[in-house]
C-alpha cells in the first residue's frame, strides 16, 4: 500500500488521497491475484467484475452481468446442492467454495470455485453479495486424470489371474485381486486399507517383499528375511524370490513371488505391486524327478549318480571330522552263468531281492546302498572303521545265503556275493575315488580267492 510512515493510514488531511491509493492497491491485488471479484445487487444479479475476469473465467465477463448465478446453464451439481445455495442467497447468508461447472469459450467446460458473502448498509439494509471466484479446471482435470488412472490399474489388476496386491506409499493395501484372495482365503474387502499382508502368508507379523521394495530397503536387510532373493532380470528395482508357506492351503503352497516398484513421473516410489505364482505343483514334480533322477529303475535303490554325490559329501565330511570311511564294493559270483540257467527275468528278480537285502542289513541313516551297474553293488557306511565294516560285510553274505537263491553253476548251489571291502580316514590329499579303486582291488582279490566272500584291503 502507498502509505508513508508519517502517515499510518488514518483518515486524516490527506484522507482522499490514502483511499485513492487504498483503491489502486486493492484492484493491483485483484489484477495480480488468481482470483477474480465479482459484485452482485439485491436480486443476486451480477453487476461488476474485476481482476482481469474475462481471462480467468475463461469466458466473457459481459455474459454474466445482469443475470443470476443460475439463470445460466450451470453443470457439475446435483438440484439440491443448487436448491440450497440458491436457499442460502435467500437467507442472505455468507457460502464458501461453492463449486460448479460451466461451458467456456468453445464449450470447453470450466470448473469454478466461488465464495461470497453478503453486504448490508450501516442501515443493516441488504445490498447484495460481493465475493471471489477461482477457476479451478486444471486443478480438477488433474484430479480427474489421476482417478482415471487409478481405475486402470483396478481394471489392469483385477482382471488379472495371477494373484496381485498393491501397497500405496504409506504400505496400506490398495488393490488385493480375486486371484489373491482365492490363493490367500483373505478377501479384499478385510484388505484394503490395511498394512497387514503378513496375515496371508505367515504366522507373526512381517515385511512382505512389496514392504521391502517399498522402502527402498538394502540387500543386507532384505536378505535378513529372504535369504535367496534376487533382482528380477526383467522389471527394473523388482525383487523376487520362492518360499514354502505351510499355513496356506492344505498342506503348504509354495510360491515364486514378484514385487515391483511403482513410481510417480518424478521417479518418486508411490507404492509397489506383489505378484504371487503358486509354484507347490511345479515343486512337486521337480522333487518327484529328482527322486526318480536317483534311483535305480530296476531295483529302486540309490542309482550310480546318486552314489557318486554321497561318496563326495562323505569324504568331505568325514575329512573335517577326522573320521573313517568304509565302502564295500559288491558283485554278484557267477552271475552271467546265473542268466543262462535261468533266464533273464529270473536273472532281474534276483538282483531285487539282493537289493532288498542290502537295504536291510545297511540301514544306519547316514549310510547309503546303490546299484553301481550291472550286478554290482556298493555301500558306502559313513563314521565305520576296517573292523566295523568287515562286521557289515560278513551280515551281507550271511544275509544273501539267507535268501536261498538256487543258482546251480555256482558254489554251493545259492546265489553268493564277493565284497571288496575298503576304508580310510579322508585327507586333504586324497580323492574319494581312491577309496572305490581300493574296494574294486579288493573285490577283484575276493573273486580270485574263490568267490562267496569279503577281502578287506
Ligand atoms: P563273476 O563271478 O566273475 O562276477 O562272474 P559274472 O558272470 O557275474 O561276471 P560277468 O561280468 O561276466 O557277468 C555279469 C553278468 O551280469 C552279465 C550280465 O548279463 C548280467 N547282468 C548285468 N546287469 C543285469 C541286469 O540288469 N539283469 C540281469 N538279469 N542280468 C544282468
Ligand atoms: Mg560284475
Ligand atoms: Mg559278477
Amino acid at each position: 500500500m502507498v502509505r508513508t510512515v508519517s502517515d499510518p493510514g488514518h483518515a486524516s488531511n490527506g484522507s482522499t488521497i490514502t483511499i485513492a491509493s487504498e483503491m489502486h492497491a486493492l484492484r493491483d491485488f485483484a489484477e495480480l491475484s488468481a482470483e477474480w471479484f465479482w459484485e452482485q445487487d439485491a436480486e443476486f444479479r451480477f453487476t461488476r467484475f474485476f481482476g482481469r475476469a474475462t481471462e480467468k473465467l475463461r469466458r466473457n465477463e459481459s455474459d454474466f452481468l445482469g443475470k443470476r448465478r443460475w439463470d445460466m446453464p450451470i453443470h457439475g451439481v446435483t438440484p439440491e446442492q443448487l436448491a440450497e445455495h440458491i436457499a442460502t442467497y435467500e437467507r442472505h447468508e455468507a457460502f464458501r467454495d461453492f463449486d460448479y461447472e460451466v461451458p467456456g469459450v468453445g464449450g470447453i467446460i470450466q470448473y469454478y470455485s466461488v465464495s461470497g458473502t453478503p453486504v448490508f448498509d450501516p442501515q443493516g439494509v441488504f445490498l447484495g453479495y460481493h465475493g471471489v471466484g477461482r477457476n479451478v479446471t486444471e486443478l480438477r482435470l488433474g484430479e480427474l486424470a489421476i482417478k482415471a488412472s487409478e481405475r486402470q490399474l483396478s481394471q489392469i489388476v483385477d482382471g488379472s489371474p495371477i494373484p496381485t496386491f498393491v501397497l500405496d506409499a504409506r504400505h496400506r493395501v490398495t488393490h488385493w485381486n480375486r486371484a489373491c484372495e482365492k490363493l490367500t482365503r483373505l478377501n479384499a474387502k478385510e484388505m484394503l486399507g490395511q498394512s497387514n499382508t503378513w496375515r496371508a502368508f505367515y504366522p507373526a507379523p512381517r515385511p512382505s517383499m512389496a514392504d521391502f521394495v517399498l522402502s527402498a530397503a538394502t540387500d543386507e536387510v532384505i536378505a535378513r528375511s529372504y535369504e535367496q532373493f534376487s533382482h528380477s532380470s526383467l522389471i527394473a528395482g523388482a525383487c523376487e524370490a520362492q518360499g514354502f508357506f505351510p499355513l496356506m492351503g492344505d498342506g503348504g503352497r509354495w510360491l515364486y513371488f514378484t514385487a515391483a516398484p511403482l513410481r510417480d513421473a518424478q521417479g518418486k516410489l508411490t507404492g509397489a505391486m506383489e505378484t504371487l505364482q503358486d509354484i507347490t505343483d511345479q515343486k512337486r514334480s521337480q522333487s518327484l524327478l529328482e527322486q526318480l533322477a536317483a534311483r535305480d529303475s530296476l531295483t529302486g535303490i540309490s542309482n550310480r549318480r546318486c552314489f557318486d554325490e554321497k561318496l563326495r559329501d562323505e569324504w568331505k565330511r568325514e575329512r573335517r571330522d577326522l573320521r573313517p570311511l568304509s565302502l564295500l564294493m559288491m558283485d554278484v559270483d557267477h552271475f552271467k552263468l546265473f542268466n543262462d540257467t535261468y533266464g533273464h527275468q529270473a536273472g532281474d528278480l534276483c538282483l531285487q531281492r539282493i537289493a532288498n537285502a542290502l537295504q536291510q542289513v545297511v540301514c544306519r541313516p547316514a549310510d547309503l546302498v546303490a546299484r553301481y551297474g550291472g550286478e554290482e553293488f556298493v555301500a558306502i557306511l559313513s563314521a565305520t572303521d576296517g573292523p566295523g565294516a568287515a562286521i557289515v560285510a560278513q551280515r551281507i553274505l550271511d544275509r544273501v545265503e539267507e535268501l536261498c537263491i538256487a543258482h546251480r553253476a555256482n558254489r554251493g548251489g545259492h546265489v553268493t556275493l564277493s565284497i571288496g571291502v575298503a576304508t580310510a580316514i579322508p585327507q586333504a590329499d586324497r580323492q574319494p575315488e581312491s577309496l572305490t579303486a581300493a574296494a574294486d582291488a579288493a573285490l577283484y582279490r575276493a573273486k580270485r580267492n574263490g568267490r562267496g566272500r569279503y577281502v578287506v584291503d
